[in-house]
């Protein structure tokens, strides 16, 4: 008999200074195996970096693959702790996702794993709907709000070559202009 064994890779991630971060996602044509496996070590790499969002640019592929797992002490609303999204089952695996509505703002902190050490007040929809493709390549939508609404356009930001720095105040970006100098220098160095 056969044991089977899910195996999984962890990757590396990308941090910020590196270009492919820059780059637009191209389109999952197919669904099938390797898109499959990738989904599975963007997870596995996901948790090990104990993130709750990350898209293929942050292991260095312009893919549009995402994967958001928000805990539920992260879902909760801080007044009643009833959480907000408790129909939304966790991971989520994200294909060629689109936002196609979103409502009023709230401002929130943001950290992102291709920034370590770096978070933001940044400003974003309240609630959002998604489409999207799953990993059995079916066409999905969900509307989702609070901290995985936050999460959820984060990760389809980056997939457009966006970033949380770019979401914030001139005079904010200013006040990280150090730390991001630094943090580029080092990716630099680490890709000679
Ligand atoms: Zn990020």
């Amino acid at each position: 008999m056969h044991c089977w064994e899910l195996r999984y890779m962890i990757y590396p991630i990308v941090k910020y200074g590196d270009s492919v971060l820059r780059e637009e996602a191209l389109p999952v044509e197919v669904v099938n195996d390797e898109i499959r496996q990738f989904a599975s070590n963007m997870l596995e790499t996901m948790y090990a970096a104990n993130g709750v969002g990350l898209a293929a640019q942050q292991v260095g592929r312009a893919l549009a693959v995402c994967v958001v797992h928000v805990p539920p002490e992260l879902d909760q609303d801080e007044e009643d702790g009833e959480p907000y999204n408790p129909e939304i089952p966790m991971p989520l695996v994200m294909i060629n996702p689109r936002i196609a509505a979103s409502d009023s703002t709230q401002v929130g902190e943001e950290g992102c794993l291709s920034f370590p050490e770096i978070t933001l007040d940044v400003q974003r929809s309240f609630s959002v709907t998604v489409g999207y493709i799953d990993l059995d390549g079916e066409a999905q939508a969900l509307e989702c709000s609070a901290f995985l609404a936050r999460a959820v356009q984060h990760e389809i930001d980056h997939l457009n070559g966006v970033l949380f720095i770019d979401r914030v105040s001139a005079l904010k970006k200013l006040s990280i202009r150090g730390q991001l100098k630094r943090l580029k220098k080092k990716t630099d160095a680490a890709m000679e």
